[in-house]
């Protein structure tokens, strides 16, 4: 990294930039805000899936990367306190600067309504701004949640990595990805990576997993096939749990907020922690990316607010570089380069963009019965999933995962998720003046009864379900707006934009197929950076 100059103008000098203060968190920032300009080889906006995957394979290459990170660093291990326990502990580590207080949302999220009532009533959107590790995003019509912190939304997933069949793969993916080569070669080495392994008998057999069995019990007599979902966790560290020698995380379903115990496999201990070892990669925490922008010579700006953990403004960067790739997640890519377009600071942007947007089908369902006993606490993530693949065009999976400590109220949680032709689009909102999703009302219905039909023969006639995606319509799994074909090629370069490229899940095509996302997301850029270091390495960068 070369600094080329350093001076401190005051906060409104940001104008100096050509571009002004935008968007992103801009708390109140101190009076005088240093500005900063470098220049870099390659520079990576996000330190998710996408972000983590570019940065180990460039620099395994030799090429050095900067990878600009919004969130902080999350450092886990046995008894650590790192991440919020919601039920325990709520407070502002859970949320993205206070963003579930959104002023243009008009409905309490599930979530919110969950925890707010099982947290000692403390309501999510009471919290202070904080370099939290969920945000959420509201659209018309779809919420979005998404992931900050170094390592991206692995941090706070559950970790369900799921691979599509070829038949599924085909179906729904973009023609331009050969499945064969995935298989081969992609889909094992993130599997490899994350070091997936299911739970072991003897965990799923102890009390605290009641709700698992139950899910397998009753979904096989539905006549339905169950089998133990692949996961980034090394369940070792939930049998010492139940052995008492640390404190439960995994085993009374303390995780929704990220794992204190360590033992997930996240991004930043694996493929980040990977790159950094080259020495050719640093990874900046707190540096917000407001604004994307190309100079009159063809290269690429990355303007950056280096934030406080309030989201004060500490100091301005300009980040100059031949190679920018996005990596902020879909909703956070789609709304810097839809930014850039309304801004004028990128021209010529592919018509495509901001469309073809999906919730990869998502449905949040709590499951109450009064024939199971699913105990208390409830061990997770998740243990057991239905795959139900067989119609390419409807094909779903239902899983079961745990809920965090609260009291007994006979209720588990089981999600679906599938393939649905339903689409969004990103739109400029003057007023917000933002991209804001438009999502249609019914976009997912066909999907949506063949996931009640599966569950409500799953939960039986002692049981019952709630559909909570019916009280605020939100989704984990964003996908889409910068597709493959339409806005990017197979390797992630925009179309017409030499040196800009997106890598994550704003690729997919709305869908990544019945399954979640991350396996997908990863293997894709798996893919397209073994591509960019053979032709882009040496000539574009
Ligand atoms: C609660 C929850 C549970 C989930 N469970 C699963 C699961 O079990 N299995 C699964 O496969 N998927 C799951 N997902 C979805 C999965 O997390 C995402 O599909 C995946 O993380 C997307 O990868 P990505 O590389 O596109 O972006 P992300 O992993 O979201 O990474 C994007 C990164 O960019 C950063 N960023 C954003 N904007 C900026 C900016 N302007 N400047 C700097 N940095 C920025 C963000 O802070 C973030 O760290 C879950 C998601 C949620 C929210």
């Amino acid at each position: 990294m070369r600094t080329i100059s350093r001076r401190s103008v005051l906060a409104g000098g940001a104008a100096l930039t050509g571009i002004g203060l935008l968007g992103g968190v801009a708390a109140a920032s101190p009076a005088r805000v240093p500005v900063t300009r470098e220049e870099h080889r390659v520079v990576v906006v996000g330190s998710g899936f996408g972000g983590g995957v570019t940065a180990l394979r460039f620099a395994e290459a030799g090429v050095p990367v900067t990878v600009l990170e919004r969130g902080r660093r999350w450092p886990t291990g046995p008894d650590a306190e790192t991440f919020a326990r919601p039920t325990r502990s709520p407070d502002e580590r859970m949320i993205w600067m206070g963003s579930v207080t959104d002023p243009f949302d008009e409905l309490a999220t599930p979530l919110s309504l969950l925890l707010g009532a099982l947290g000692g009533g403390t309501p999510l959107g009471a919290l202070g701004r904080y370099v939290g590790v969920l945000e959420r995003v509201s659209g018309l019509g779809m919420d979005t949640f998404c992931a900050a912190g170094v390592g991206g939304g692995s941090l706070l997933y559950q970790g369900m990595s799921l691979q599509p069949t070829r038949e599924l793969f085909e179906a729904t993916m973009p023609s331009e990805l050969d499945y064969g080569l995935l298989a081969r070669e992609h889909y094992p080495r993130v599997a490899r990576m994350l070091r997936l392994a299911t739970a072991p008998d003897e965990l799923v057999r102890s009390p605290t997993y009641a709700a698992a069995r139950a899910f397998r019990r009753r979904a096989e007599a539905a006549g339905y096939d169950v089998e133990k979902i692949p996961m980034p966790i090394d369940w070792d560290v939930a049998l010492r749990e139940l052995r008492g020698e640390m404190a439960p995380s995994y085993t009374n379903g303390d995780c929704s907020f990220g794992v204190n115990n360590g033992g997930k496999h996240t991004v930043d201990v694996t493929y980040l922690a990977a790159a950094e070892a080259t020495g050719l990669v640093t990874v900046a925490p707190q540096h917000q990316v407001t604004d994307v922008a190309r100079t009159p010579d063809g290269r690429w700006e990355a303007h950056v607010d280096r934030i406080d953990s309030d989201g004060t403004v500490l100091e301005k960067k300009i980040l100059t570089t031949p190679a920018l790739v996005l990596a902020a997640g879909t909703a956070n890519t789609n709304r810097l380069l839809l930014r850039a377009r309304e801004h004028g600071t990128i021209g010529d942007l592919p018509d495509g963009l901001g469309e073809n947007w999906g919730t990869n089908g998502d449905r949040i369902c709590t499951w109450t019965s009064l024939g199971d006993d699913f105990g208390t606490p409830q061990g997770g993530p998740v243990v057991y999933g239905s795959k139900d693949w067989a119609d390419p065009a409807t094909a779903n999976t239902v899983i079961q995962a745990s809920l965090p400590p609260v009291p007994d109220l006979r209720t588990t949680m089981i999600v679906g998720y599938g393939v649905s032709d339903g689409r969004g689009r990103y739109r400029w909102d003057p007023v917000r003046q933002e991209a804001v999703l438009h999502w249609p009302p019914d976009g997912d219905a066909a999907l949506t009864r063949r996931i009640h039909e599966r569950m409500h023969r799953i939960t039986g006639p002692g049981g019952t379900f709630a559909d909570t995606t019916y009280v605020a319509p939100t989704t984990w799994h964003p996908l889409g707006g910068a597709c493959i074909g339409s806005v990017c090629d197979a390797a992630g370069r925009v179309h017409g934009q030499r040196g800009l490229y997106v890598l994550d899940g704003a690729l997919m095509p709305g869908t990544t197929a019945a399954c979640n996302p991350s396996m997908t997301i990863a293997a894709v850029v798996e893919r397209a950076t073994d591509e960019l270091v053979a032709t882009d390495a040496g000539t574009v960068f």
